[in-house]
């Protein structure tokens, strides 16, 4: 059955997959083993209620409802206590608590960097290759990443195998704010697009000068060339996936378990150039000056509760897929709309609330979820195989076809969201090895890609996740809650669209009209799953975080996931990879404009 609408276990599960690293007597960190990780939460020193115990330790004390939940203009440095009736009502990121009172020990840096993923590990090394002296915070025990398309346009790595959308900038500009109803900003979007190919080069430059192997995306495998709708080649290089990447990244808890290579680069990286990276250290606040400039930051380490003066801080604490006050408020539907869950459990909103806290203006909700098209009922988490992915014949319960089954993932999501149960039934036959392929589907759907695991398919067939049967009958009757007479019927009308050779109720291209009549026949019952989320704290073309009347908090940058302006309603998967290229061009861009601002104060 599906989930209940509250979130029942899938933190946990995100839990044991979030990478740590552990303190080796040497001083040198290492990533943990998933068995030292559990040893370790065992001993109460997990992450997971962190923000719970913040806010029962330092919020419950004394917290103030930022003046009509609005959230405008720079909050006072001190609190004032307010009405207990409005604290109940507003959201933890309305109500700023009062200033942490048991600071352990002070120190100073030129530029305080908070989250170690994507956008604060470039950010950090961005603003250390200008000079400053960086500190980054990260509340768990390794440098965290994740997924393996990385989007650009106009970088090194593209142009040498002759992709090359530079003259296009203006319809990926378009489409990025198209798929967001046009509510993200221009200026936003365009800056990421006009920085991204330095950004790429030095992100490739780094992985491979760290012994981590790039291969650039070839057009092939990121355009239909006849689809209805425009993927742009803006997926430029993905990790290669070694062995030796693929069983340490495995063991440590990375997905794709070659998202270890990001990590290590970084990490490495970041330590050659003098990043003091501490990790295992939660932020807390925000430091303000008495007009509203953000002079630090309180975060509690592994030496207790440490504020650090900083001239610049910047954000980048993701998002908050694993908040469920913040998907309540800012996603609303989810509960209905999500089945599996793959948000690491780190992602709670923290630089949101923090940045909310300081003044600053979030993005109007809705907010836009990843959400992706896998979530495989009976599996807490689905791995991203293609092959239940692909545009076979999708029905509802009632029996029916309710789409063309050859959308971007993200309107898949959006149409069978719309059906009874919020699922759709996905139903193929015997002929998937050479039909599947022969649809042509590109980036995670591609059966050219490592994501085809023919291991796991027999693994899940043998489970029953795929349900599997000799004749039609046989397989509706598996298929539990579907009215079988309805299916049976649409499943003939659908196999005269394909012997026809045209999709005259919807439109789907000839290459995906897979007839349903050779056994063995398959179906999995599938959703929606949500992997990051991408709304968050409104910012300025130069990372800049700004107030509800655009004015910037000075002193405050964010970049990645906890960032806003850009996303909107859905994210364009037809710009491949832009997740990371904006974490990381946009980190890579706070960390030197903070940097900047640091050494010439
Ligand atoms: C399974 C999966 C696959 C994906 N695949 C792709 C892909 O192929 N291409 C793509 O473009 N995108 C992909 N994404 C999305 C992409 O991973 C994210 O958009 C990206 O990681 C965002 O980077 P970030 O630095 O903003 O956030 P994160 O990577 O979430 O990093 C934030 C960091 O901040 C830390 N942090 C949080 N709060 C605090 C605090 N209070 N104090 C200190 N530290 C804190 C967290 O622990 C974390 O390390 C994928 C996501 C998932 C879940």
């Amino acid at each position: 059955m599906r989930r209940a609408s509250k979130i029942p276990s899938w933190r946990k599960t995100h839990l044991r997959r979030t990478p740590q690293l552990i303190q080796k007597p040497s001083g040198k960190t290492a990533i943990a083993s998933a068995k030292h990780r559990h040893n370790t939460r065992e001993k109460g020193t997990d992450m997971e209620l962190t923000r719970r115990n913040f806010l029962g330790a330092a919020g419950a004390a004394g917290a103030v409802v930022i003046a009509g939940g609005a959230l405008a203009g720079c909050a006072p440095t001190q609190a004032k206590s307010s009405d207990s009736s409005a604290e109940s009502s507003a959201h933890t990121w309305e109500t700023k608590p009062e200033p942490v009172a048991d600071i352990s020990s002070a120190e100073s840096a030129d530029v305080v960097v908070i989250g170690g993923g994507m956008a604060g590990f470039s950010a950090a090394c961005s603003a250390a290759e200008k000079g400053a002296k960086v500190i980054l915070i990260e509340k768990t025990g390794a440098a965290q990443f994740r997924g393996i398309d990385y989007g650009a346009v106009g970088g090194k790595i593209q142009l040498e195998v002759g992709i090359d959308l530079r003259d296009r900038k203006n319809d990926v500009l378009q489409e990025v704010l198209r798929w967001g109803g046009h509510r993200g900003d221009y200026r936003v979007v365009k800056a990421w697009l006009d920085n991204s190919a330095e950004a790429l080069d030095w992100a490739a430059d780094m992985l491979s000068s760290h012994g981590i192997q790039v291969a650039p995306m070839p057009i092939e495998m990121q355009v239909i060339p006849d689809a209805w709708y425009e993927h742009f080649a803006t997926d430029a290089f993905q990790i290669v996936p070694t062995d030796e990447l693929i069983a340490e990244g495995g063991e440590a808890g990375y997905e794709p378990p070659y998202a270890i290579g990001w990590a290590k680069a970084f990490t490495a990286y970041a330590e050659e150039i003098g990043v003091d990276v501490r990790f295992n250290s939660e932020a807390l606040q925000l430091v303000q000056a008495e007009d509203g400039t953000v002079t630090g930051v309180v975060y509690e380490g592994e030496n207790g509760t440490v504020q650090v003066d900083a001239k610049s801080v910047v954000l980048a604490t993701g998002g908050y897929g694993a908040d469920e006050e913040m998907m309540d408020a800012f996603i609303p539907n989810h509960a209905e709309d999500i089945h599996n869950i793959t948000t690491p459990a780190h992602n709670t909103g923290d630089g949101i609330r923090m940045g909310a806290w300081a003044g600053a203006a979030i993005d109007p909700v809705p907010h836009c979820p990843m959400y992706f098209d896998e979530g495989v009922e009976g599996l807490e988490h689905m791995p991203s195989i293609p092959l239940t992915r692909q545009p076979w014949l999708y029905l509802n319960d009632l029996g029916e076809r309710f789409c063309n089954e050859d959308m971007p993932y993200a309107y898949v999501c959006r149409a069978h969201n719309a059906q009874p149960r919020h699922m759709k039934w996905v139903i193929w036959d015997a002929k998937w090895e050479t039909d599947g392929p022969a649809m042509g589907m590109i980036v995670c759907k591609d059966f050219r890609s490592p994501l085809h695991d023919p291991e796991q398919i027999k693994q899940f067939i043998e489970d029953g996740s795929i349900m599997s049967a000799d004749t039609i009958d046989e397989l509706l009757s598996k298929m539990e809650g579907i009215d079988a007479e309805t299916a049976k019927k649409t499943i003939e009308h659908y196999n005269e669209l394909c012997a026809n050779g045209e999709d005259t109720d919807f439109g789907k291209r000839k290459q995906c009209l897979s007839s349903i009549t050779e056994p063995p026949f398959y179906a999995v019952h599938a959703g929606t799953t949500l992997l990051v989320t991408l709304g968050g704290l409104q910012i300025n073309e130069n990372q800049q975080v700004i107030d509800a009347n655009a004015n910037p908090i000075p002193g405050l940058w964010a970049a990645g996931n906890c960032s806003g302006s850009f996303f909107f309603d859905d994210y364009p998967i037809t710009i491949s990879g832009v997740s990371h290229g904006r974490a990381c061009t946009g980190g890579r861009r706070a960390g030197q404009f903070a940097a900047d601002a640091a050494l010439n104060a």
